[in-house]
């Protein structure tokens, strides 16, 4: 299957299996852009939060964790910016009146172009005979014409973006004659600023209650505990601090699963350091996040970095990490050097110091922040993306059949080992069990007895588990089972007393993280 068009097959395998439901589905096909985490989803889920706390927290002794609330002071929302400047330019179809966000119609014209440009690229390369990556290859993907007019709306984009005209957003929609994708209509309203902050009230009577927002994004919680943690954990710059949570925003939002949701949940590090060393540390991270994606299995070529054309009114550098997702190449986490920003403003909105005092130097100062952000929700759709496969296997009956198979990283996979008597009589479940009550204490397992074992091959390759365990009859009288490696579908015969091992060797994190 061709990457690219992977996306809606990705969506319902996700649904098939219980990965992921959209939230409240039985009412009026239930509420859009949120989602709900099924029995599978929230097993990988937990794996990509174990894996990020062990490699910023467990791994880092000079950074430790938190767990803010969700409701925060009213006041933190203005110091932070986001009263007044968290807003995305909309735009509204007078046919549909389906509300997108201006930018994001532009990039999803250009993603387009980009597609269109690699397929044409393809089937010239086809043709002429060149190799994928050769100069001729390359320089044509490049130059062609899609190429090229992709990378002009681009720069229009950023400079229009950087300037935020919201005038120039709405002529570039025009000019490139961007269609509604529900009704294929031209007819669009000028573009406006929308703040994307939910509000809520707090307090039960009318004249007490106090507006309140969910939190937009987790940082805030930190900056404002930063001394508590400073001074209880007793650390000195430079540190960081760890949290993972929901966030939420009223995204204007068109189909495009759990990429951008309302209700998300963000895995974000807040470093603090000396100012003047920011550009070291912004590299650091910059390298160490690039690093944590691709040691859980993320192909090296899907992952890029790109620079910010337009910097957050708090940051002196930022870049994301991008991942090549079927519907084009999108931003996956953000390192962003924030300054003194958030600190400074909680000092002036609170009147409470947010110094640090330098015992090297005897002196007191704000510290910089570099932050590392990155969605749970996303990564977790990058891998999906990156391990869906469908590949042609010879079948039981010796004809060829298709498997779906998800390449998850092992210690990601929701199940790590699923164990099978070969058939549910004679002892042989029994044995299946034993196995199951020893590896369940160290692992997620699964006993599964129905149908053909190629079924249930099929069954745990396209959930993702890495290792199948038969137990047959010749199991009685040997105490040897048969375990099968999910990618490369190689059956080895072993004995009971090393499946353990076996396993935990190819789950240990040392390997992994090391
Ligand atoms: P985008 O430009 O895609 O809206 P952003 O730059 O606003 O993202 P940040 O504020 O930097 O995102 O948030 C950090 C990370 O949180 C993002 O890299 C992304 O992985 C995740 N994230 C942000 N918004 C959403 C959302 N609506 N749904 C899911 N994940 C999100």
């Amino acid at each position: 299957m061709n990457y690219d068009e992977l996306f809606p097959t990705i969506v319902s395998h996700a649904k098939e299996y219980g990965f992921i439901f959209p939230s409240s589905e039985v009412y009026e096909n239930g509420l859009q852009a949120v989602y709900d985490y099924g029995q599978l989803g929230v097993e990988l889920k937990r794996n990509i939060k174990t894996a990020w706390w062990k490699a910023m927290v467990q791994m880092h002794e000079n950074i430790v964790g938190l767990d803010a609330a969700i409701l925060m002071h009213p006041t933190v929302w203005k110091a932070s910016g986001h009263v007044d400047a968290f807003n995305d330019p909309m735009i509204d179809n007078k046919d549909s009146k389906k509300r997108y966000r201006a930018d994001n119609l532009i990039e999803e014209h250009i993603d387009k172009l980009l597609a269109k440009s690699r397929k044409d690229t393809a089937k010239r390369a086809k043709k002429e005979g060149w190799e994928e990556g050769s100069e001729e290859y390359n320089g044509f993907l490049h130059k062609n014409r899609n190429a090229v007019k992709a990378q002009e709306v681009q720069e229009q984009l950023a400079t229009a973006l950087s300037n935020d005209d919201l005038e120039g957003l709405r002529n570039i929609i025009i000019e490139q004659k961007i269609v509604c994708p529900v009704s294929g209509s031209k007819e669009w309203s000028e573009v406006r600023q929308f703040n994307l902050m939910f509000k809520t009230q707090l307090g039960a009577t009318a004249d007490s209650a106090m507006d309140l927002y969910l939190r937009p994004e987790t940082a805030q919680g930190i900056f404002v505990n930063f001394l508590n943690v400073q001074k209880t954990s007793r650390m000195k710059l430079p540190f960081g601090i760890a949290q993972i949570g929901k966030a939420f925003r009223n995204e204007i939002v068109a189909r495009q699963f759990i990429f951008r949701m309302r209700e998300f949940e963000q895995m974000e590090m807040q470093f603090f350091i000396k100012p003047g060393t920011q550009e070291e540390w912004f590299n650091y991270w910059k390298e160490y996040r690039i690093k944590w994606h691709q040691a859980l299995g993320i192909q090296d070529d899907r992952l890029t970095f790109h620079e910010h054309e337009k910097l957050a009114h708090y940051a002196d550098a930022a870049e994301d990490i991008q991942f090549h997702f079927p519907m084009g190449i999108k931003e996956l986490e953000g390192i962003h050097s924030r300054t003194d920003f958030d600190l400074k403003q909680h000092m002036e909105f609170s009147g409470k110091k947010m110094q640090y005092f330098d015992p090297e130097d005897q002196t007191s100062y704000v510290p910089y922040v570099i932050e590392t952000s990155v969605g749970l929700d996303r990564t977790f759709l990058a891998h999906l993306c990156n391990a869906y496969e469908e590949e042609e296997v010879p079948s039981a009956k010796g004809t060829m059949e298709v498997r779906k198979v998800l390449k998850l990283h092992p210690v990601l996979a929701p199940y790590k080992v699923a164990v099978f008597p070969l058939v549910r009589k004679d002892g042989l479940p029994e044995i299946a069990r034993e196995i199951i009550s020893d590896l369940k204490i160290e692992h997620n397992v699964m006993y599964d007895e129905k149908d053909a074992v190629g079924r249930r091959y099929r069954r745990h390759d396209a959930i993702g588990t890495p290792f199948c365990v038969t137990v047959d009859y010749e199991t009685k009288d040997d105490q040897c089972v048969t375990i099968r490696e999910r990618d490369t579908m190689k059956q080895e015969r072993i004995p009971i007393s090393e499946v353990s091992n076996y396993v935990r060797e190819k789950l240990s994190w040392k390997n992994i993280l090391a």
